[in-house]
């Protein structure tokens, strides 16, 4: 599926910033920032369309959000299966205390967890510290 058609599948209007913003991500090893987006753009777009290109993605399972150890926000791209209802994104992610960045860890799967009665699980994370191949 080419990534008009994907932006149409998740229910997303296409546009040449969104198409660009989906190719970065999905071309990218690691999780961008918004700025990280905004640097490696060809054309320029303001922040609040980017703002609004990743939140778009965020809520139509394109793209998926990982804090950063600053509190940034760092969007990855999706797995095929993530819809607008539903993120299955149940990978543990990579954060290098060296650079900072933070990597997709997509062969580690996060352990079920079993939560007390009357309790709903929406989210879990596993956060992985540690120096990526760069910096170690
Ligand atoms: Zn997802
Ligand atoms: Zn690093
Ligand atoms: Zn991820």
């Amino acid at each position: 599926m080419d990534n008009k058609a994907l932006l149409h599948k998740h229910g997303l209007r296409i546009t040449d910033t969104r198409l660009a913003v989906l190719s970065l991500l999905q071309n990218s090893s690691k999780a961008l920032s918004q700025s990280d987006v905004e640097r490696s753009l060809p054309q320029q777009a303001d922040r609040v369309t980017l703002f609004r290109v990743l939140q778009a993605f965020e809520d139509a399972g394109l793209a998926h959000k990982v804090m950063d150890a600053h509190g940034v926000a760092r969007y990855a791209s999706c797995a095929p299966t993530c819809s607008t209802e539903q993120h299955q994104d149940s990978h543990a992610h990579f954060h290098c205390t060296q650079c900072g960045d933070v990597y997709c860890l997509e062969d580690v799967e996060l352990p079920k967890v079993k939560v007390p009665k009357g309790f709903k699980q929406q989210e879990s994370h596993l956060e992985v510290e540690g120096r990526c191949a760069a910096c170690a």
